[in-house]
């Protein structure tokens, strides 16, 4: 993009940034917006074609173009440390969408459950019939290597982690990475693919030892 476009938008999304914070009413409106704007994408599959088109430029460069993403994430980086109405931009929508996840989508729960269920019960970690990676709790942060991500929160140290299972060489998933949002029957242990609950994980593993006693 040229520089003297890139300028007037900075200085555009400056003053959106501003109003944002200061003014309530054009918040609300904005969210409104932003929310119509969802409803029209999952509603209408004339408009939803056409959207790629819009992520397409960005999507080629950042395939193709290692050094411009490395160069744009460094320049957020270093604004995001600086800027502090920035940052407090950032912190809102990602609390934003994170609520949002919370309430709508039930693959984003079950995986926020399942780490709980990771940390707080051994019989979990240990009893249950996991499919490709173990989950593996320290006591304290570790840092692994992620075979999926490079996740800043992940390379800092995370006490749950995922070993593949029957691998001689240690690989490891973090857990985001292990339950990914579009597979998590892939994630969960066989025969518990659809349950969500650990009330609902308790009875089935009573259920399947049953079985397998009788
Ligand atoms: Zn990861």
């Amino acid at each position: 993009m040229d520089p003297e476009r890139r300028k007037k938008l900075d200085e555009r999304n400056e003053r959106r940034r501003f109003r944002i914070a200061h003014d309530p009413e054009y918040q609300a409106k904005q969210d409104e917006d932003k929310k119509q704007r969802r409803l029209r994408y999952a509603s209408d599959p004339q408009h939803r074609k056409k959207q790629p088109e819009s992520g397409h430029i960005w999507n080629t460069r950042k395939s193709q173009d290692p050094e411009y993403v490395e160069a744009r994430n460094a320049s957020k980086r270093s604004r995001y440390e600086s800027d502090i109405e920035f940052r407090r931009a950032r912190q809102r929508s990602v609390e934003k969408s994170r609520v949002r996840l919370q309430a709508e989508n039930p693959r984003y729960r079950l995986r926020k459950s399942l780490h709980q269920w990771c940390l707080k019960h051994d019989w979990v970690r240990e009893t249950l019939p996991w499919k490709t990676h173990q989950p593996v709790l320290f006591a304290s942060k570790v840092h692994k290597e992620c075979k999926g991500c490079t996740r800043v929160k992940v390379r800092e140290g995370v006490k749950l982690w995922w070993r593949k299972i029957g691998d001689r060489d240690e690989s490891w998933l973090c857990h985001a990475c292990h339950m990914p949002m579009d597979n998590h029957t892939a994630a969960m242990p066989y025969g518990y693919e659809d349950v969500t609950t650990l009330e609902g994980t308790i009875n089935r593993k009573q259920e399947l030892e049953r079985t397998a006693k009788g």
